[in-house]
């Protein structure tokens, strides 16, 4: 962690303000159950109405790309997910991906989907939310980073209620994305019924893959407890 003051951290090229670095089994995703070592950055200029990581909202403590490398490599986990909060509000973040990937890590990124990902190295999987009205934050969704999605990454859309799900059926369909990527559909924790959930999708044949947040069955919390 850094010592150096807030104005000198903050200037630097190569630190990053994180909440928190932790290890835990992938709670959701194309990796799910696999060791993983997350590194949460501070800050997300979203208010999603069921975020459930508002402690990494402000706060953090600066931390330089080598103190992250070392304790990431601490862990011995071949899996990263860098998340948030909004890793990308970060700019730097862009960099600290390519560090990992150098690395060998196996590197996910969590991103809401508000901010441009063109500049994420593609041997990172990109897990883009797609926000639905029921977030409270479709407005923020950026849709021109659809054309930038590869096989190698994934879309997710939390449901809130069946109007979510209808939208977000529509947007697979109209965005063909079940032609470009996995797509993850997950019921709000608390608010959709799962098997409803579930229900609809079989009843509609719907191209997306059903998930439930590991952590939340395992632990009825977060990914690191
Ligand atoms: S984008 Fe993620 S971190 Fe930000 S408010 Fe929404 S759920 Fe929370």
């Amino acid at each position: 962690m850094s010592t150096v003051s807030p104005e000198a951290a903050a200037a630097s090229p190569e630190r990053l303000r994180l909440t928190e670095i932790f290890l835990s089994l992938q709670g959701e995703s194309r990796s799910i159950g696999w060791p993983t070592v997350f590194v949460r950055l501070t800050g997300c200029p979203l208010r999603c109405q069921y975020c459930d990581t508002a402690y990494a909202f402000h706060g953090g403590q600066w931390w330089d790309f080598d103190a992250i490398l070392d304790e990431v490599a601490r862990y011995g986990a071949r899996h990263v997910c860098v998340t948030g909060g909004e890793p990308l509000a970060q700019k730097r973040c862009v960099e600290l991906l390519r560090r990992l990937c150098d690395e060998g890590y196996e590197v996910s990124l969590e991103t809401s989907g508000a901010i441009d990902i063109g500049a994420v190295d593609l041997r990172v999987s990109r897990v883009l939310d797609i926000k639905t009205p029921g977030s409270g934050e479709v407005e923020r969704n950026l849709w021109s980073n659809l054309p930038l999605l590869t096989a190698h990454d994934q879309v997710k859309f939390v449901i809130c209620s069946r109007e979510d799900y209808e939208w977000a059926k529509g947007v697979v369909a109209s965005q063909r994305l079940a032609e470009t990527c996995d797509v993850l559909f997950s019921p709000s924790f608390s608010q959709v019924d799962p098997s409803a959930l579930a229900d609809w999708i079989v009843a509609d044949r719907v191209p997306v893959r059903f998930q439930l947040q590991l952590h939340k069955i395992l632990w009825n919390d977060e990914p690191g407890r």
